[in-house]
């Protein structure tokens, strides 16, 4: 189970960015357990683009979306079904439209309620940030991509197939060539593996390698990551470039019938030498893990019910 030892997660609206034109991120100043929350206008309609950790972070946010809105219809999305992204969206009932794709929905239906008892025993701060929380149904389920009009703005959400979990969707705003990605990509951190066998196996390094591969092929001028500074394209190229690397230098050593424990233990030292500034260093020998089980090819997400993503 991960742990928590932080500062109290919460959002807080006092550090607003505006990289473009009419779309703000409420920052997460580098507070673990808060993501980069965006709020991203057009003409008649504002989508909010995650929810922070529990109901009174998710009221903070509702509070700046309805002022930022003025008046214009709002929406709510969410880029993966995680707590701090997700975890807060019952508050926006009656307020806003909740859209997600298909595999997310049934990722919060089917992981929801583990990740919610799992995340309350990391610590007592994150436990009453979870108080009341019961995960929510989307309002509206998409498949694989959907264009929300928001009034001479078209956002396209659009679902990437499985990657840090099941249900991962990024979200991209044409005409200013913006790119919210969810934990898809973090700003100077090591990627952040939820592998938790026997009970959460979803992620797969080799498929998020090719959906890495894809968006920095394709590019983005802004890149809003899951925590961290917001960036531009070399965001995206550096996670291509380090699970690229993660997965060379794992199944190099497992070639040779290294044992897992010093496939960790050697890799994690390579890739803390590699990027000595990046945080999250205990998510590389989760990285290890899941590749490891990925040697040959990508795995089955087990103890999994519901339709294929
Ligand atoms: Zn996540």
């Amino acid at each position: 189970m991960p742990e928590h030892s932080g500062p109290d997660p919460a959002v807080h609206t006092t550090d607003v960015r505006e990289p473009a034109r009419d779309l703000v991120v409420i920052a997460d100043r580098g507070v673990p357990l808060v993501p980069n929350v965006g709020v991203i206008g057009g003409r008649d309609a504002v989508l909010v683009v995650e929810t922070g950790i529990g109901i009174e972070n998710a009221e903070t946010v509702l509070k700046f979306a309805l002022e930022y809105a003025k008046g214009r219809r709002l929406y709510l999305t969410t880029t993966h079904f995680h707590p701090e992204h997700a975890f807060g969206a019952q508050v926006f009932a009656g307020e806003a439209t909740y859209l997600a794709n298909s595999a997310q929905a049934a990722d919060l239906e089917e992981r929801g309620p583990g990740y919610l008892e799992m995340f309350k025993g990391m610590s007592d701060a994150v436990a009453r940030r979870l108080e009341g929380v019961e995960p929510k149904r989307p309002d509206l389920v998409y498949d694989q991509s959907y264009d929300l009009d928001l009034g001479g703005r078209v956002v396209q959400l659009r679902a990437t197939g499985r990657a840090h979990t099941r249900g991962d969707q990024v979200i991209r705003v044409p005409d200013v060539d913006a790119l919210f990605t969810g934990d898809l990509v973090e700003a100077a951190q090591f990627s952040i593996f939820p592998w938790f066998p026997p009970h959460d196996t979803d992620v797969s390094g080799t498929r998020w390698l090719g959906v890495m591969e894809r968006m920095a092929d394709r590019g983005a001028d802004i890149v809003v990551p899951g925590h961290g500074e917001i960036g531009g394209p070399q965001l995206l190229a550096d996670v291509r470039d380090y699970l690229s690397l993660l997965r060379d230098e794992t199944w190099r050593r497992r070639d040779s019938a290294v044992d897992e424990r010093t496939i960790a233990d050697e890799v994690s030292a390579l890739m803390i030498e590699r990027h000595p500034e990046w945080v999250g260093r205990e998510w590389i020998e989760k990285g290890v893990g899941c590749l490891c089980a990925e040697h040959g090819g990508p795995g089955e997400p087990a103890e999994h019910a519901g339709p294929a993503a």
